[in-house]
């Protein structure tokens, strides 16, 4: 293959962003083809009402990926962005009317366990540290580097975890991990609903995924003074304040080849060239209908993976303020494991779901109008299988209704003044996630982690890959981190050092 000079990237989602932002600024011409009006993808903006919502991602963690992007780029994060370290992380409501707080500081939220479960600080504090473990000794494999890179084994960080296994617990699975630190089924439950931050079941997901509790608890919880979308903001100027063009309304329908090399794609009707192609797209529906499946060698593997859960959200204008809820709520359901049955195995809306609420307008006061609060109500859901989801939304919609009413005591039918749905179907249809899957596949199995496709296609030369879908998988930083390891892919292939 030739240099690699000019480069397009295949949707403005935050992974195809943060890779061009930092191809940009080391000097490639870069052009970013978005099929929406605004970039972002699934951490987009809805207004109606006077109320305006964040769309999906409603919590940041790990702000050091997004402050290193912005350093990366020679610019400073703050110049673009408001970060706020929540106190209190989330307020978590059970059917047996307990209500804890996740505080942001580790002791504290030891001791509100200690006082409202049976069990100890010194149990959680432990948890902390093993969780705490599994974060040092895996995060330089998993998540900060590619493992389609041969040097990525070879650090002394990447040898020690291979050598301290049982540390990273990956025989068990996170629930019977969590079972064996608690007791008390309130606390398993708690540290259990981690396994949902990558779309999986916590019954089946391997116990190195509790590091995720080490990132929200010890590393932070974060919100932007705007709300989330202000991170798709700011990524977007600093692409163009680093000379990237962006295209929006430009779907792109295929991807060009010759032989086994990309040329370019085609968008709008015209071929256009370039020298690599990066794509932000879920990685199925990119070989699937940007290639028309012509490298099913690299393809068919992926496609027997599970998809990730997905979810069905309700953007719920209220009226009133509503002081017994913060900013991050669950409301946690009676059987834990029924409701992943059902989720993963009978593929229907839980009968008795966890709901989350999300409300941004208790710290931006202009996101919903004086005396109302504006709810982001979400249950996770199955991925899509042409269930009748009409039904599904129905139900869904009436057992929250319900719920509220009973748990918070908050008669909310009536104070519903503004309304929007977003189910499964439309998360594949606004953003191209193969079966509306939030965040790529599930990791419900040992060797998930290691199926997950490459950020460097093995069959096309100059083809990349970057978000959920990609190493290191879904979820805010992870995918800056994705576009960040695709850019340094490009990067490295252009200075002959791979
Ligand atoms: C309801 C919900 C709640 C979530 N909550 C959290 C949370 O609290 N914290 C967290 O960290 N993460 C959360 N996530 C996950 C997080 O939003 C995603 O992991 C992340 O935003 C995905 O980024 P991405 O780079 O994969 O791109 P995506 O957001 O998937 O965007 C891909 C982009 O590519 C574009 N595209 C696709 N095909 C084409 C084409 N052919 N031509 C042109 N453009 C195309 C799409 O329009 C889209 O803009 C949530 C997601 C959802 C949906």
């Amino acid at each position: 293959m030739a240099s690699i000079k000019k480069v397009a990237v295949i949707g403005a989602g935050l992974g195809g962003l943060s890779a061009a932002a930092r191809l940009a600024s080391n000097g490639f011409q870069v052009d970013i083809y978005e099929q929406n009006k605004s970039a972002g993808g699934k951490a987009n903006n809805l207004k109606f009402d006077g109320f305006r919502f964040d769309t999906g991602p409603s919590l940041l963690t790990m702000p050091f990926v997004l402050e290193e992007l912005f350093n990366d780029c020679g610019e400073r994060l703050s110049d673009y962005l408001e970060l706020k370290k929540l106190e209190l992380t989330c307020k978590y409501f059970f059917p047996d009317n307990t209500i804890l707080n996740a505080f942001s500081d580790q002791k504290r939220f030891a001791e509100e366990i200690a006082l409202k479960t049976s069990d100890s600080k010194e149990s959680v504090i432990k948890y902390f540290k093993y969780s705490e473990d599994i974060y040092t000794l895996t995060s330089d494999l998993f998540l900060y580097n590619s493992p389609s890179q041969v040097s990525t084994y070879l650090s002394k960080k990447a040898l020690t975890a291979l050598l301290n296994l049982k540390k990273i617990d990956t025989l068990r699975t996170m629930h019977k991990a969590n079972a064996s630190f608690f007791k008390d089924k309130k606390t398993v439950q708690l540290f259990d609903r981690y396994a949902t931050y990558n779309g999986s079941n916590p019954y089946l997901a391997p116990a190195t995924l509790n590091i995720i509790q080490h990132v929200e608890s010890k590393l932070g919880a974060y919100v932007p003074a705007n709300g989330i979308y202000s991170i798709s903001e700011a990524i977007e100027a600093l692409v163009k304040k680093k000379g990237g063009n962006i295209f929006y309304e430009s779907k792109v329908s295929s991807i060009l080849t010759d032989g086994n090399a990309v040329r370019g794609i085609k968008v709008n009707e015209a071929e256009k060239e370039y020298d690599a192609v990066v794509s932000n797209a879920d990685v199925n529906y990119t070989f699937k209908y940007l290639l028309n499946d012509s490298v099913l060698s690299e393809s068919k593997k992926l496609r027997k993976l599970q998809p990730s859960l997905s979810g069905v959200v309700f953007y719920w204008g209220i009226k009133g303020t509503y002081k017994k809820l913060d900013i991050h709520n669950i409301l946690f359901s009676e059987d834990y494991e029924k409701e992943f049955f059902e989720i993963f195995e009978k593929k229907i809306c839980p009968v008795d779901p966890t709901v989350y609420i999300y409300i941004s307008s208790k710290y931006n006061n202009d996101d919903a109008p004086a005396g109302c609060e504006n709810w982001f109500v979400m249950i996770n859901a199955p991925f899509n299988e042409n269930q009748i989801w009409e039904d599904e939304i129905r139900k869904t919609r009436e057992r929250i209704i319900n719920k509220v009413n009973s748990m918070l005591g908050i008669n909310i039918k009536d104070k519903i003044i503004a309304e929007s749905i977003l189910s499964p179907v439309e998360i594949e249809s606004k953003t191209s996630s193969y079966r509306g899957s939030i965040y790529g596949i599930s990791s419900n199995s040992k060797t998930a982690a290691f199926l997950r496709q490459n950020n460097k296609s093995s069959s096309l030369k100059g083809l990349y890959f970057c978000g959920g879908s990609a190493h290191p998988g879904g979820g805010i930083p992870l995918v800056i981190l994705s576009g960040k390891i695709a850019s340094e892919l490009i990067i490295k292939y252009e200075h002959n050092d791979d």
